[in-house]
């Protein structure tokens, strides 16, 4: 029987998993939609793991989980290790790119930088309020200027001459962006320029203050936008890798945990259906009030998520 190592990743948008084998080979990988509801996404991610694997011949051994509801789905699946996102992050890049010095990663809804040295993690920084730097404000500026946004990034590399956009914050460059599109910019330089201002922004936000090295790794679904991995070379003047399996880094890091703490408690793909309670509260600190997810056992706060600070936290 081959010992296997899952995996997995439970963010709010969306949820990863792999199963390792103990060279750190990737057996099994998926990636799906959280659509609001960890404990549903996780069950669905479980079964088409089991699909890709002969659960005759391969035994998962262990489980590590990070991600928001990583408390939540670790206790449900018996997890050897619960991980916080940007350790199991460093690990699985580390796995794959022993020399990196700078992680770069820029999701749908927020971003984080991590910087190493000598393999480990020295310095980090996440930013879930400011949209300008993420996903979603491309998503939505692509939709302003009619153009679908899985083309944004062929467009912007066409550019010769990027578009200057007030990157300060998404209702300056919206502002800024209709005002340079009515003034009869090409659509090429202005999607270069957009791309660009989401790079300053991050670099201003999250990266302020951080020594940002070379080698550099750009991950999170905006790395799949090349019109953003071109501004990122072009502004810090260094070459940027962007892995294919980029968004699996955080679950191939905590199975590489969960294998590294030694520890077996063999899993049969059976999830017991654990008894709790969910319940949102709206966290009113800010006019932004978030809603907070509260999963229970009892009196018992087993996990939380949904706040956007740590503001919003809810401990007990
Ligand atoms: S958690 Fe509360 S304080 Fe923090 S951003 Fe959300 S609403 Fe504002």
């Amino acid at each position: 029987m081959i010992k296997g190592y899952m995996g997995i990743d439970i963010g709010s948008i969306s949820t990863k998993g792999v199963i390792i084998d103990s060279n750190n080979n990737i057996l099994a990988s998926e990636y799906i939609w959280t659509k609001g509801n960890p404990m549903e996404a996780v069950k669905r991610l479980l079964t088409l793991l089991k699909k890709q694997i002969d659960t005759k011949k391969i035994q998962v051994v262990s489980i590590g989980t990070t991600g928001s509801a990583r408390k939540l789905i670790g206790t449900m699946l018996g997890a050897v290790i619960i991980k916080n996102e940007i350790t199991a992050h460093a690990i699985g890049t580390l796995s794959k790119y022993p020399d990196i010095k700078t992680i770069f990663e820029i999701g749908g809804q927020d971003s984080k930088i991590i910087i190493i040295e000598d393999g480990i993690v020295v310095d980090y920084a996440m930013n879930t309020l400011c949209a300008a730097g993420t996903g979603s404000f491309l998503s939505s500026q692509a939709k302003r200027l009619d153009i679908p946004v899985e083309k944004f990034g062929e467009i912007a590399i066409n550019s010769k001459n990027p578009t200057k956009i007030a990157a300060r914050c998404t209702v300056f460059a919206e502002s800024d962006l209709v005002h340079k599109a009515q003034m009869g910019y090409k659509k090429e330089d202005i999607v270069a320029g957009l791309c660009r201002s989401v790079v300053i922004n991050y670099l201003n936000n999250v990266g302020k203050g951080k020594k940002i090295q070379a080698p550099i790794i750009f991950q999170g679904g905006v790395s799949k936008n090349i019109g953003v991995v071109k501004a990122f070379k072009d502004v810090t003047g260094e070459e940027i890798i962007v892995d294919e399996l980029g968004h699996l880094m955080g679950a191939l890091g905590v199975a590489i945990l969960a294998k590294n703490t030694n520890k077996e408690r063999p899993f049969t793909f059976q999830i017991i259906d654990y008894p709790f309670q969910t319940k949102a509260v709206e966290c009113e600190k800010c006019p932004n009030h978030c809603e907070i997810i509260c999963v229970r056992q009892g009196e018992k706060l087993l996990d939380s998520w949904g706040n956007r600070c740590e503001r919003g936290a809810i401990r007990s």
